[in-house]
């Protein structure tokens, strides 16, 4: 098995972008050295919606997406307490034990996750990769407690995720976990700022100014801030979206495929702030990708393939991540997609 306690390789002084990522031909340029979501995840940092209904923080707005896009209406702010942490905060900021996902039954069952063991190290960049239908997605979703695993356990931050009812796994979402999704997930109607302040404006929290300068001049979007998102290009909202799941101070981001509507310029502007966000902030950041150029900005990669751990490595390079993945084409199907039926 790949993972272990240690879980968080360490990363030499001195590494960061424009370090080891490297850089392929036809990639991301400036290398310095990427599945549509159920449409519950569609308003990500948001929380989770039903019939309409997104719950945010603890608050609940309707959702309309109508001709002129989606809007919030109605917010009541009433947070709730999160769960206390189950111990001290040991060197994983999230983990999973033996993590079974199984989908479907009888002959339409899938295995997507076959007993994972991971360590997700705190302060580090992990990169979680793999061909499309290796179970990716489903393990971020198990480990972020947006999914419920078949059997095996997470603990996110400290709080063991098996067995908390919805309204405490909503405030464990709220509390400790940054979404980026690849679609940006920005509402429509509202201002880059408006977007960027929103969660926190629903749950009824306080805004820590200082925290949004430093994120908002990191992530480059002072000048851009009362703009709507489709004044916006796809990298901005993207950068929009990554402010915005760090405005709560989460324990752990995750991103899925980040880049993976954006071109490369911009697809290594985000790569570069999820970097420095991990490298200046010490923000723990999980990205999913098939990209071997967005693991070249990691701190780790962890390869799945078939629902299962098949190696890991430590300061990816883009080329050394690409070898590795060749090496695993074919594994798990017959069409060397990795996607079982
Ligand atoms: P990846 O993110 O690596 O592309 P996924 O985690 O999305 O992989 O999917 C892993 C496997 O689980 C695939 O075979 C996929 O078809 C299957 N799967 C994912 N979500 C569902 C679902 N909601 N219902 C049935 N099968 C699913």
């Amino acid at each position: 098995m790949v993972q272990g306690p240690a879980g968080c390789d360490e990363h030499g002084p001195g590494i960061g972008p424009g370090v080891h990522p490297g850089s392929l031909p036809g990639s991301y340029p400036a290398a310095p050295p990427r599945p549509a979501p159920p449409r519950w995840l569609e308003v990500g940092a948001l929380g989770a919606v039903v019939d309409g209904v997104v719950t945010v923080g603890g608050s609940r707005a309707i959702w309309r997406a109508g001709g002129s896009g989606a809007q919030l209406d109605g917010t009541t702010a009433a947070p709730e307490a999160g769960p206390a942490s189950s111990g001290p905060a040991s060197g994983a900021v999230a983990s999973a034990r033996q993590l079974v996902k199984v989908y479907g039954e009888g002959e339409a069952e899938v295995r997507a996750l076959d007993g994972i063991d991971v360590d997700l190290g705190r302060g580090r960049f992990t990169a979680i990769l793999g061909p499309s239908g290796s179970g990716k997605s489903t393990l971020m979703h198990c480990l972020a407690a947006l999914d419920t695993p078949t059997s095996g356990s997470v603990v996110l931050d400290g709080v063991e995720v098996a067995g908390l009812r919805d309204r405490t796994l909503t405030a464990l979402r709220r509390d400790r976990v940054g979404f980026v999704f690849q679609s940006f997930n920005l509402v429509p109607t509202l201002s880059a700022r408006e977007n960027i302040t929103l969660p926190l404006d629903i749950a009824g929290r306080p805004l820590d100014r200082d925290w949004f300068d430093l994120v908002i001049d990191t992530v480059g979007l002072r000048d851009r801030l009362h703009h709507r998102p489709s004044q916006l290009s796809g990298g901005q909202q993207q950068r929009v979206a990554c402010a915005r799941a760090m405005m709560s101070r989460p324990a752990i981001v995750f991103a899925d495929e980040p880049t993976g509507n954006l071109d490369s310029r911009a697809g290594a502007e985000i790569l570069t702030f999820l970097r420095r966000s991990v490298d200046e902030f010490g923000q723990s950041t999980v990205i999913v990708t098939h990209d071997p150029v967005a693991a070249g900005y990691a701190d780790r990669a962890v390869f799945l393939a078939d629902g299962r751990i098949v190696d890991e490595m430590s300061r990816p390079t883009a080329q050394a991540v690409l070898d590795r993945m060749k090496s695993f084409d074919g594994m798990g199907s017959a069409d060397g997609t990795g996607r079982r039926s």
